[in-house]
């Protein structure tokens, strides 16, 4: 299969948490590359759009609202093999309780609402919109 990327967030609490050199070291032990990659605070516009798919949830404000303003770090990942799913068994499943050993966010996510460490695209429409939508100037 050919190369494929993905877009990869390092959410608020990873960064709070002094985590963001473990998760790198441990995606690019899984031989993931880094195309591109900043920290850098979003505007709510750029989560709500993110996270437009979940609007009308419960969670939905406390996830767009809680991130916006605050450092994340962005990174555009590429792979051989279907990086997507790859990169998000790495990750863990969404709620922590679920998530296994061994993820990242089985090891360091402690709650799924506001932040669970990471976020990693599911499709690879996902993916396109997303790196548009972190690094428009990507191409
Ligand atoms: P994922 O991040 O695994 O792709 P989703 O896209 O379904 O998961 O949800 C986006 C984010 O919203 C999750 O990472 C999590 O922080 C939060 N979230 C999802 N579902 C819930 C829920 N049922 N309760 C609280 N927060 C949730
Ligand atoms: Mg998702």
């Amino acid at each position: 299969m050919s190369k494929s990327e993905t877009l990869v967030l390092l959410k608020p609490e990873a960064v709070k948490r002094q985590l963001v050199g473990e998760i790198i070291s441990r995606l690019e032990k899984a031989n993931f590359n880094i195309e591109r990659m900043k920290l850098d605070c979003f505007p709510r516009e750029v989560l709500a759009e993110l996270y437009k798919e979940h609007k009308g949830k419960d969670f939905y404000e406390s996830i767009v609202g809680g991130f916006a303003g605050e450092p994340i770090v962005a990174m555009i990942l590429s792979g051989k093999d279907n990086v997507i799913k790859r990169v998000r068994t790495i990750m863990g499943s969404t709620d922590p309780a679920e998530a296994v050993p061994g993820t990242i966010r089985g090891d360091y996510a402690h709650h799924m609402e506001p932040d669970n460490i990471m976020h990693a695209s599911d499709s690879a429409e996902s993916a396109k919109r997303e790196i548009e939508l972190f690094f428009p100037e990507y191409s």
